[in-house]
């Protein structure tokens, strides 16, 4: 049973009353909890942070990364993205092979174990200087380019690769399955409506909701353990969040594929075309994640990015999440340049105040190890140098 100390509205204490008991929500159940009130919040929370204790316990992930960025060209202009360069820009770059390496050896050198390649996507469709560049490295596409340096970095450093390259077709998929351990593509939102003129997703055949629910299938079907998310306030309603929500549990009901559920929150930055846009508050994050939780269940892994709420962070625990992401001892978030991750050190006082143990995972969770149909031949060894019986790293180093 569990015990809420406040006067609430009779139909939303028995909802939560029914998610608290695993009963299965619906769309119209999940568009009531995530439209709480502040009176109704910390009940909210408490159901959240109950149904993940049910699954998770007290114990907190994150897992050490180096980023490697290995093309910051793409074919896409989403409205919020400062990662992607245009063709002028000094900054846009795309990686040698041996500076990949050099970057994997140094997270190495570091005790990362995940080599996260985040990277634009398809970029050769839009760029001539780029399919040069391709070419002078053996490759005639972004995805074999970026199979043959995941596979180099699982072989030269033992690192594990994960990567996140944007859609890809089934064939694309198959092609990174030996030389990733998981792998991972936000979802990000169901809303269509976002790709009208003005709006974040116009000019981004990418981010067509079905196209990326479909690469997440395709790596379901072929026993891949897979990252995806949401990102909030990029223009969706509180019910296309709900949605979002829901076709990602539509697919992990169905493959069984999906390792974590990442709710983002955007940021203003200076330079980009949504920078007079409104970033969603801590307050608006929490209604998210503990409706997440409750939707998704006591199995996820829920996590929310600490860097983007510096101030805030630990509040998120109180709203269900049980994992913090890649924390990277030596590189940038690429992704959000302006926001540093906090420091492992910081990030375990952060945990322990709040009454969890903070242990590191590897970029496959424990669940997956478990099943030999997730886990790449190539990878096993490190899985099993690296994690105890628990499935998570024995021994950490949090001197960073
Ligand atoms: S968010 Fe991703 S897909 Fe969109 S422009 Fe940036 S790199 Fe490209």
């Amino acid at each position: 049973m569990f015990y809420i100390h406040q006067r609430l509205d009779p139909a939303f204490e028995e909802l939560l009353q029914r998610a608290v008991s695993s009963e299965t929500l619906t769309r119209e159940d999940g568009t009531r909890l995530i439209a709480a009130q502040r009176s109704e919040l910390s009940a909210l929370m408490l159901a959240a942070s109950t149904v993940r204790d049910q699954g998770k316990g007290r114990t907190v992930t994150y897992s050490r990364n180096v980023f490697i960025p290995l093309t910051n060209l793409c074919r896409q202009k989403c409205g919020y993205c400062t990662f992607a360069r245009g063709p002028k820009d000094a900054k846009a770059h795309t990686m040698s092979p041996d500076e990949v390496l050099m970057v994997a050896e140094a997270g190495r050198r570091q005790g990362c174990k995940e080599a996260l390649f985040s990277l634009g996507e398809k970029p050769e469709e839009t760029y001539e200087f780029y399919r040069d560049d391709l070419r002078r490295f053996g490759h005639e596409t972004t995805i074999s380019y970026l199979r043959e340096q995941c596979a180099s970095v699982l072989t030269e450093t033992g690192l594990l690769p994960h990567a996140n390259p944007g859609i890809m077709s089934r064939e694309e998929v198959a092609s990174l399955r030996e030389c990733n351990v998981s792998m991972g593509l936000m979802l990000e939102t169901t809303s269509e409506r976002l790709h009208a003129k003005s709006e974040a997703h116009f000019n981004c055949p990418g981010k067509v909701p079905e196209l990326r629910l479909d690469t997440m299938r395709y790596a379901g079907e072929q026993g891949i353990a897979f990252t995806t998310g949401i990102l909030i306030g990029i223009g969706e309603t509180w019910e296309e969040r709900i949605d979002s929500l829901f076709a990602i549990k539509q697919v992990h009901e169905e493959y069984g594929n999906i390792q974590e559920v990442i709710v983002q929150n955007f940021r203003v930055k200076d330079d980009i075309p949504m920078r007079h846009r409104d970033e969603p508050s801590v307050y608006e994050m929490l209604r998210t994640i503990a409706a997440a939780r409750l939707i998704l269940g006591p199995g996820m892994n829920i996590q929310a990015p600490p860097n983007l709420t510096p101030d805030a962070y630990g509040l998120y625990l109180m709203a269900g999440i049980n994992d913090w992401g890649g924390v990277s001892p030596i590189t940038k978030d690429y992704i959000s340049p302006e926001a540093p991750w906090p420091k492992i050190v910081e990030l375990q006082e952060v945990t322990e105040e709040a009454g969890f143990d903070l242990r590191e995972r590897l970029a496959i969770y424990p669940q997956f190890t478990a099943q030999e149909r997730f886990v790449r031949e190539a990878c096993r060894p490190a899985i099993d140098r690296w994690t105890d019986d628990t499935g998570l790293v024995a021994s950490e180093e949090r001197t960073s």
